[in-house]
């Protein structure tokens, strides 16, 4: 299987403090792939330097072999490398269709303003409505966003991030706070979005990691603890001991 995204020698520094530290990623093209580790392990700092909101110290970032180090945040979005909004950027006076529409008119989505499906061009609504079935939300597509239940907020937030056509997209902890049927919905939304198209997921829930994500690399103190599929990142004694308690 190929690599979509990889990082190579990637490090961050604040100050003194080296938050990222020579890491080195390779995400498979279709995979769901699980970045996890304690709290300040440099999680959510991996994500921001591979979406160029954080510019590395040092380090390389390809995405399908081209070197996009240097580039913006703006132009890696327009490459499909998207990261999801948060919660709040859904609506809640807006219905679920018409936040989709509003994420459909976004910078980076206005070049593809219209969809080719089967020869036939499809309207923002039509688009917006596809998106709606490929979440499971087509039937909550009339109904006020603040309505939905937390579990389908955070699926139409994801949605949100789909009408972008990511190549890439990744999602910060998509099921925090959530209970068992609600981190179901999501989940089924993940599974769905990766038929066609790579992700990539902080998340604490293991269950959910073992589930769901090819590949897990488990980050310690900014730098890659063990890198592989589930069986394999839980046998190391390290990661049992400090991040496994119960699940063992
Ligand atoms: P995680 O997402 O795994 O919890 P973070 O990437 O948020 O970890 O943070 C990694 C470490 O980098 C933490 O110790 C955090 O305090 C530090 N850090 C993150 N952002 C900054 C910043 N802008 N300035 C200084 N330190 C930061």
């Amino acid at each position: 299987m190929s690599t979509v995204l990889r990082a190579q020698g990637l490090t961050k520094r604040f100050g003194g403090f080296v938050a990222v530290d020579d890491v080195n990623l390779s995400i498979r093209e279709g995979s769901i792939h699980a970045l996890i580790g304690p709290n300040g392990a440099g999680k959510t700092t991996c994500f921001n330097l591979l979406t160029k909101f954080l510019q590395p110290t040092t380090g390389q970032i390809l995405f399908r072999d081209r070197d996009i180090t240097r580039l913006e945040p703006a132009e890696v979005a327009r490459l499909g490398i998207i990261r999801s909004f948060q919660i709040s950027a859904v609506f809640g006076s807006l219905t679920a269709g018409e936040n989709l529409l509003m994420a459909l008119q976004r910078p980076t989505a206005l070049p593809n303003c219209f969809w080719r499906s089967s020869s036939v061009l499809l309207s923002l609504e039509d688009r917006a409505r596809e998106v709606a079935r490929t979440v499971n939300l087509h039937g909550y597509f009339d109904r006020p966003a603040g309505e939905l239940s937390y579990g389908r907020k955070r699926a139409l937030e994801i949605a949100t991030t789909i009408a972008l056509e990511p190549q890439v997209m990744l999602l910060d902890e998509p099921m925090a706070g959530m209970g068992l049927e609600d981190v179901a919905v999501v989940a089924d939304v993940i599974r769905e979005a990766a038929r066609d198209k790579t992700v990539v997921m902080v998340e604490h829930n293991l269950k959910v990691v073992k589930d769901l994500c090819e590949r897990v690399t488990v980050l310690q103190r900014g730098q890659v603890l063990v890198e592989g599929g589930y069986d394999e990142i839980s046998e190391n004694a390290q990661v049992r001991s400090a991040y496994m308690g119960s699940e063992q």
